[in-house]
């Protein structure tokens, strides 16, 4: 097999980042975003019918910029991310997002024309080609347009969020910005930014050196808290006050709408993790133990546990392509395929080199009908596994690719059911193939913590902003009860387990500053279990399940999400069912992972 650890972004745009093809086809792409603000505000869906020929043509070229955008972004996007010093390539990625952000003014114009339409009138076209197939996101579009205002008043908002709600966002980040933690090291103090110290407070092997820097994180963020605390307030207001002028009167409903799920789906979520949490902390008290300690604090939840020196098993990259795609060849003849091409056609820059970002993450090409993935490979069965994360991802893309853009976006709940279930079918295999009991119970620790942090960290966080919402509707919320109302949820969602708790978790957490969206965190939760729940399905099932697997991918932007459980796998995820026997996976892991360290101890 050949192992080129670098991907072929030529075959995408020829000539890197200062490619001329490329610029022209932004060139095509601008001018043709302009066509469709035309045709759009023009558009009068009552003499565009029977056949509405004209919708018609700008779903077609709505798409075209779509696409498009989508396969310069990901070439500019990829280009910047293998070497950071390409300034050029970051030209590029903000000349995109430049280009790419007059299309919210066509959106919204779409969904506030779909609303005139006549009911009865609606439905028939609905029911016909070309737009038959995409029913469901045309009418989640028709019913956004509902909700909105006029237009004249959308425009207003938009122009004001961009020194509101944005502004605030912005001014979170020129704060985090100013952020120095103090880090002791042999009798030395040097001041860390905020994302150093994150890394060392998860990264770091020493529970005294987390133990102090925790603290120090801690205080660094407090110092700051009145600053977080009215961008914080001032940013939710915003929200709160359009939702209010659009006659929104919950503020769970637009993320559960964007996530195209069920408040009811939800509560059954959480309640069935809650009822299994005990277990989760007795995997807790015995990483405790492990570590020489009662308890654990909130940094150590994710840290590796020290089980004693071994020689993990390292793997060449030809080895965890020749291991990922024979795993993948156990379930779905179609996963393996797509890996193998992945490879050949050199769709994964993977090599370990300076200049590159950190992190993995997979971008698709809708025109090339293809994927990049983006790592750093250096040769640990978690490199492993996260390359068969970000193919499970390019698999999702592989069997949606000849649906129209409007069936092909999905929500973030479901954004990581190929990626999770990819990267199960390996990572139970990497445990398997450990040299070592150490080896076992490090990689099995790993994979428990993560779901740790899904049941319990990100349900504080729910938690948090459900609680910071309600608080909020009735005026601002200063910094001593944001801290409050963090440390209560934290200590709710851990069931009192930890040693110490993170307040000012409500400043150091950029997901509570997203403008895009709220609740930046059920979703996650969501995503994972929905993600094992299918897993576990898959492995009662085997080979035979894969083409329902398939169908389920395919169908992710098709319908809400009971929906898609409702035919893809026959449960009712408003019921405990489902999600039991997503948490049962895991279970069985802490079971794994007790008995192998019970003498340990
Ligand atoms: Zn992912």
């Amino acid at each position: 097999m050949t192992a080129s650890q670098n991907w072929n972004m030529d075959s995408v745009f020829e000539g890197g980042s200062h490619s001329e093809t490329l610029q022209k086809r932004i060139k095509e792409l601008d001018a043709l975003i302009q066509e469709t603000l035309t045709q759009i505000s023009e558009w009068e869906p009552s003499e565009d019918q029977p056949k509405y020929s004209q919708l018609a043509s700008f779903l077609e070229k709505r798409e075209t910029i779509g696409n498009g955008l989508s396969e310069a972004g990901t070439f500019a996007r990829g280009l910047f991310s293998a070497n950071t010093k390409d300034l050029q390539a970051a030209k590029v990625v903000n000349q995109l997002s430049t280009v790419g952000s007059q299309m919210s003014e066509v959106e919204t114009l779409f969904m506030k024309k779909l609303k005139d339409i006549p009911r009865d009138e609606w439905q028939t076209l609905i029911s016909k080609e070309p737009f038959k197939q995409s029913a469901f996101p045309l009418e989640e579009k028709r019913e956004k347009g509902q909700k909105l205002l006029s237009e004249k008043e959308e425009k207003i908002i938009q122009k004001l969020s961009l020194d509101g709600l944005n502004g605030f966002g912005n001014m979170y980040q020129t704060i985090v910005n100013s952020v120095n933690v103090p880090f002791e090291e042999d009798g030395k103090i040097t001041y860390l930014s905020a994302g150093q110290a994150a890394n060392k407070l998860t990264g770091s092997e020493d529970p005294a050196v987390r133990a102090r820097l925790l603290k120090d994180w801690e205080n660094a963020w407090k110092e700051k808290a009145p600053l977080f605390s009215d961008t914080l307030n001032h940013l939710a207001g915003f929200r709160l006050q359009t939702y209010d002028l659009r006659g929104e009167k919950d503020f769970l409903n637009p993320p559960l709408e964007y996530n195209r799920m069920k408040e009811d789906t939800l509560n059954m979520m959480w309640d069935t993790i809650t009822e299994n949490k005990p277990k989760v902390v007795e995997f807790l008290n015995r990483k405790a133990a492990l570590m020489g300690k009662d308890k654990l604090n909130w940094a150590d939840v994710t840290a590796p546990v020290s089980v004693g020196d071994y020689e993990p098993k390292t793997y060449s990259f030809e080895d965890a392509q020749d291991f990922v795609t024979t795993h993948f060849g156990t379930f779905s003849q179609e996963m393996q395929d797509m890996a193998q091409r992945a490879f050949n056609e050199g769709w994964v820059e993977a090599e370990d080199k300076e200049g590159k970002r950190p992190g993995a993450y997979c971008s698709n090409l809708p025109e090339s009908k293809q994927s990049r993935i983006f790592m750093t490979f250096s040769g640990s069965a978690n490199n492993v596994s996260t390359l068969a994360h970000e193919l499970g991802h390019a698999y999702h893309s592989h069997v949606m690719r000849d649906l129209p853009a409007l069936n092909r976006s999905y929500a973030m709940n479901v954004a990581e059911t190929a990626s999770t279930f990819a990267e199960m079918l390996i990572s139970d295999a990497t445990v398997e193939a450990a040299a070592s009991d150490e080896e076992k119970i490090a990689l099995l620790d790993s994979k428990i913590s993560r779901a740790a942090i899904m049941f319990m960290n990100i349900h504080s966080r729910f938690l948090f902003e459900k609680r910071f919402y309600e608080a909020r509707q009735n005026g601002l919320v200063n910094e001593e009860e944001l801290s409050t109302i963090m440390e209560e949820a934290q200590k709710e969602a851990f069931l009192d387990s930890l040693e110490t708790y993170h307040p000012t978790f409500w400043a150091s957490k950029l997901h509570f500053y997203i403008t895009g969206i709220s609740f930046y965190n059920f979703p996650y939760t969501f995503g994972f279990l929905f993600s094992l729940g299918i897993y576990s399905k898959a492995k009662r099932e085997g080979q035979s399940f894969s083409e329902d697997y398939r169908s389920l991918l395919r169908d992710t932007a098709s319908m809400t999400t009971e929906e898609l459980a409702e035919k893809h796998l026959a449960v009712d995820l408003t019921q405990p069912d489902f999600w039991q026997s997503a948490i049962d996976e895991i279970l069985a892991d802490i079971d794994d992972y007790l008995a192998l360290t019970a003498d340990r101890v």
